[in-house]
Formats: C-alpha cells, structure tokens, sequence
C-alpha cells in the first residue's frame, strides 16, 4: 500500500517523467548495467550475455569509458545498447540543475543515446523535466543489489528469482566491487529465465 502510494506521489512530482517498469503482456524483462565499463567485470559479463544470447543496456560512466575505450567499444560491438549515466558518479539531490546537466553532456560519448539513469537514482524533478528533452529516463523495478556488502552470490540470485516478473527492469553492476555477486547472479537469473520462457526488450 506504502510502496504504491509512493508510485503514485513519484508520477504526479515527476509529471511521469521516470521509466520505473515497461508493461507488456509477452514475459520480456530489460537487463541492465550500471557504473561501467570495467576491463576486468565488463568481458565476463559480455560472455555470459553471449551464451544466452541476450541484449542488454550498459548505463556508462564517461569517467570509466576514457580509461577504458575498448571495453565500451566492445559493448557497441557486440550489438548491446548503451545508456548516460553521468560522467561522474554524482548523487543529484543537491546539485544545481546546471551542475546536474553538465555532467551527463560531459559524457558526450553516450549523448546520442537517448537513455539516462541518474546515478543512486537521485534526480530532482527540474532535473528531470530538462533531461527529459533528449533522453528517456530509465529508473529500476528489481535492483540486483549485487554492490552490497551484505549480499553473497547465492542470496543474490534468490533474491531476483523470488522477485522477476514481466516487464521489470533490473539492475547489475559490471564492477570490481559487485564481480562475485554480479557474474553468479547474472547467469543464474538468466538461465532461471530461460527455463520460465521470458524474453528480453530492448530500451
Ligand atoms: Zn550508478
């Protein structure tokens, strides 16, 4: 009741702004990464997503793809699409509006992308209502929790299986913080999502 009265409070501030979830009646769920790329995380997660032939969403950090040109051109590559995550991992609440769109245009790498995620989420809703112009702004309805000291790979897993359902976007870190937890998590869900016949949408 809480949860969906904050849903609704969210949609009126945000003018429905956000994308949280994308409803559709053919099982697909959207698979998504954040924070990368890595040169360690983000080759292995590429694998997995091979071996099951999944596209996914990697939310790129401009930072992290200037270390890593590569990487990121591997994901173009391998023919996943890519997301604006900012060009450094800011927390927005209370960054100016012109502070907060500063740093997603200096990640002009992912500019022409046309999808956003705020870093931790954190997005003000004048924030929103300029980002909104050239990006759509892609939230979560099932967070891996895979960055989180008190998860393991098991519980993690669990966690997204007793929890997946159609049309959820879900989130993963390609990080060296969240490697255990990510790379367990991720092909386990996948191949739990394979035997319950879901498919996956593009962003
Ligand atoms: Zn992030």
């Amino acid at each position: 009741m809480m949860q969906k009265a904050t849903k609704t409070l969210s949609r009126y501030v945000y003018n429905n702004k956000l994308i949280w979830s994308i409803c559709n009646e053919e099982k697909l769920v959207y698979i998504t990464f954040d924070d990368g790329p890595d040169p360690d995380v983000t080759p292995k997660v590429l694998e997995i997503l091979d071996s099951f032939n999944v596209k996914a969403t990697f939310f790129c950090l401009g930072s992290k793809i200037e270390k890593h040109p590569n990487i990121y051109n591997t994901i173009l590559a391998k023919g996943h699409k890519i997301g604006n995550h900012g060009y450094f991992h800011k927390k927005g609440w209370f960054l100016s509006k012109k502070k907060f769109v500063e740093n997603v245009e200096q990640n002009h790498y992912t500019n022409d992308s046309g999808l956003f995620r705020p870093a931790y989420g954190a997005i003000r809703p004048c924030h929103a209502a300029e980002l909104s112009k050239h990006y759509k702004i892609i939230m979560w309805s099932l967070m891996s929790k895979d960055y989180s000291k008190k998860m393991n790979p098991d519980k993690c897993y669990k966690r997204l299986k007793d929890k997946v359902k159609p049309g959820d976007i879900i989130v993963f870190h390609d990080t060296a913080d969240a490697k255990n937890n990510c790379l367990y998590s991720l092909s386990k869900i996948l191949n739990y999502l394979k035997t319950e016949g879901y498919n996956y949408g593009v962003l």
